[in-house]
C-alpha cells in the first residue's frame, strides 16, 4: 500500500504538535499582560525584519517595497497596535442581563481561547496572511501551527525565522511544506481551523474539520464584480478600478474579477481605464520594476489562455522571462472562458449590462462573491444593489480598501467562505464564550421542581413568554 506521508517529516510535525498542546494546558497565555507583550514583540521583530520581508516579496511576486508596505508588512502592524490597544478590555469577563426567572443571580461570559489553531495560507499576501491569523489566535490566548505556502517560499523561510525569534516553543510553531504535509496535519485533532486559500481546497478543509468537530473559519475566493454604473464619475472610477485590480498584479482575493457597466458609458469608461493604466504604471508595465509578476508558469499560462486577438481591448503583452503580463482589458460576456472562474490575474473582462435588475439577477446567478464593488453616485442605485446582491464585503465607489482596517470584519459566506477576522471580530473568531449563570444559595425558587401544581404552571407561564 503507498503511504501517502512517506516524505513528509511526521515525527517533527506530532512534536509541534505536542508542544503546543502542552502550551494550552499549561494556561501559559491566560493572562491579557502576557499576550500583549509577546505581542509588542511581534511588533518590534517585524520591523528589524522588515528589510528581509521586503526582499523576500520581492523575489516571490517582484512586490515593491511601497506596496509590500501597504498590502502586507503595515496592515499586519496596524492589527497588532489595534489588538494591543483593546485586548484588556476584550479579554474582560462580559456581565450579561439576567432574567426574572433565574432569581437570584448573575449572568457572564468568560472569553477562553479555543487551544491550538491550524493556519494554512496561501502565496498571493504569503506575509499578511500567514502573519495576521497569528496576531488574532494569540491575542485571544490560543496556540498555533502555521502550514505557509509552498509556492512563495522566500516569505515563507522568513515569516518562520520571524516566529522562530518571537515566539516561545509551542507558543507558535511552523510547518513547511505541501499538499502533502497539509493533508497531514489536516489528519489531527485541532481545536480550530483557519484556512485562506482556494475554494477547492476549502472544501476538502471542512471535510477533514467535520471528522473531529473542529470549528473552521474558512477565507475563500471568487469572481467578485465591480459594477460601474451610468451616473459613476468615470475618471476616479477607472483611477480606483486600476488600482485594486492590478495591484499584485491582479492575484488579490478581493480584486474586482471583471467590470459590469452599463453599455452607455462603457467606451468612456475604457479611455479613461487605459488612461489610468498608463499613468499608473507606464507605457511599458512589464518592464515595470514595481509591477509584481505572476507567482509561476502555470498561472502566466493561464492568463495568456484569456488574452484572444478576438476579445483584447488593450494591453495583452507579456514577457514569460520575468512572468509579467501587462494590465490587460478583454472584451467579455458571461459566456466567456475567462468568466467561468476566478481569473487572479492582470486580466480585466468588461462586461456590459443595460439594465439594473438583470445585472442584479446576472450576479444573483454566480456563487456569492467575496467582494462586490459598485461605483454610482445613486443612493438608489447603490441601495439596490446592496440590498439584493449577497457577498462577503466591498465599497461604494472605490476597491478592496475594506480589508485594509481592523474595524470591520473580513470574510466571505457560501463558495467565497465562511467566518471572519481582523479586529474585534478576529478576536471574537478564535474565542469561546463559556456563558456562565452564577445562582445565588440564599433563595430557591420552588416553581421548577416537581410536583407541579396549577400555581407553579401560572407561575411559570408568567415569567416565561
Ligand atoms: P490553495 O488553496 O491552492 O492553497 C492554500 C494553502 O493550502 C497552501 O498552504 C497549500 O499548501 C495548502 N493546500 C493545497 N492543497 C491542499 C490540500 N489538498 N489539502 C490541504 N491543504 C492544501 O490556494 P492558493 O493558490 O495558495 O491561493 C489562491 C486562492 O486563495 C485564491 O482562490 C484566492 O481567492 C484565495 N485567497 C483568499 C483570501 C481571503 O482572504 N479570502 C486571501 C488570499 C487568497
Amino acid at each position: 500500500m503507498v503511504n501517502e506521508f512517506e516524505n513528509v517529516d511526521t515525527l517533527s510535525i506530532l512534536e509541534k504538535l505536542n508542544r503546543a498542546k502542552e502550551y494550552q494546558k499549561n494556561k501559559m497565555l491566560f493572562d491579557w499582560k502576557k499576550r500583549k507583550e509577546i505581542l509588542k514583540k511581534l511588533y518590534d521583530n517585524i520591523i528589524k525584519m522588515q528589510d528581509e520581508i521586503f526582499e523576500a516579496l520581492k523575489k516571490d511576486l517582484n512586490k515593491s517595497e511601497v506596496e509590500s508596505y501597504m498590502s502586507e508588512v503595515g496592515l499586519v502592524l496596524n492589527e497588532i497596535t489595534f489588538m494591543i490597544k483593546h485586548l484588556k478590555k476584550f479579554t474582560k469577563t462580559k456581565k450579561v442581563r439576567t432574567s426574572l426567572s433565574q432569581f437570584h443571580a448573575r449572568s457572564y461570559q468568560i472569553p477562553c481561547p479555543y487551544g491550538v489553531v491550524l493556519v494554512i495560507s496561501p502565496w498571493n499576501y504569503p506575509f499578511m496572511l500567514a502573519i495576521e491569523p497569528i496576531v488574532d489566535a494569540v491575542a485571544s490566548g490560543n496556540s498555533v501551527i502555521l502550514k505557509p505556502s509552498e509556492f512563495s517560499p522566500n516569505t515563507s523561510q522568513v515569516v518562520e525565522e520571524l516566529i522562530n525569534i518571537t515566539f516561545p516553543q509551542g507558543l507558535v510553531e511552523v510547518v513547511q511544506g505541501e499538499k502533502e504535509e497539509a493533508t497531514f496535519l489536516l489528519d489531527q485533532d485541532f481545536d480550530y481551523i483557519f484556512f485562506t486559500g482556494s475554494t477547492r481546497v476549502g472544501k476538502i478543509v471542512m471535510q477533514k474539520a467535520a471528522e473531529n468537530f473542529t470549528p473552521v473559519t474558512l477565507e475563500l475566493g471568487g469572481k467578485c464584480p465591480c459594477i460601474v454604473d451610468k451616473n459613476a464619475d468615470i475618471d476616479l472610477s477607472a483611477r480606483r478600478i486600476v488600482f485594486g485590480k492590478f495591484l499584485n498584479c491582479g492575484q488579490t482575493c478581493v480584486a474586482p474579477d471583471y467590470v459590469y457597466c452599463h453599455k452607455d458609458i462603457k467606451t468612456k469608461l475604457i479611455d479613461a481605464i487605459e488612461r489610468e493604466i498608463v499613468l499608473q504604471y507606464g507605457i511599458s508595465p512589464i518592464e515595470n520594476e514595481n509591477y509584481p509578476k505572476l507567482i509561476n508558469l502555470k498561472q502566466f499560462n493561464v492568463m495568456c489562455s484569456f488574452i484572444t486577438k478576438d476579445n483584447l481591448i488593450f494591453g495583452g503583452k507579456n514577457n514569460v522571462d520575468n512572468l509579467k503580463i501587462e494590465p490587460t482589458l478583454v472584451s467579455s460576456t458571461f459566456e466567456d472562458e475567462v468568466m467561468q472562474d476566478e481569473i487572479f490575474g492582470p486580466i480585466l473582462p468588461i462586461v456590459e449590462y443595460e439594465n439594473l435588475d438583470e445585472a442584479i439577477d446576472n450576479i444573483r446567478n454566480y456563487p456569492k462573491p467575496l467582494a462586490l464593488y459598485i461605483f454610482s453616485k445613486s443612493k438608489d442605485v447603490q441601495n439596490k444593489i446592496l440590498k439584493y446582491c449577497d457577498f462577503g464585503g466591498g465599497c461604494v465607489n472605490d476597491t478592496i480598501i475594506h480589508i485594509a482596517g481592523s474595524e470591520l470584519g473580513f470574510g466571505g459566506l457560501k463558495e467565497s467562505g465562511m467566518g471572519a477576522y481582523h479586529g474585534k471580530v478576529g478576536f471574537d473568531t478564535f474565542t469561546h464564550y463559556k456563558s456562565i449563570v452564577d445562582k445565588k444559595c440564599w433563595i430557591d425558587l420552588p416553581m421548577r421542581y416537581q410536583p407541579y401544581t396549577k400555581l407553579k404552571y401560572k407561575i411559570i407561564r408568567k415569567f416565561l413568554k
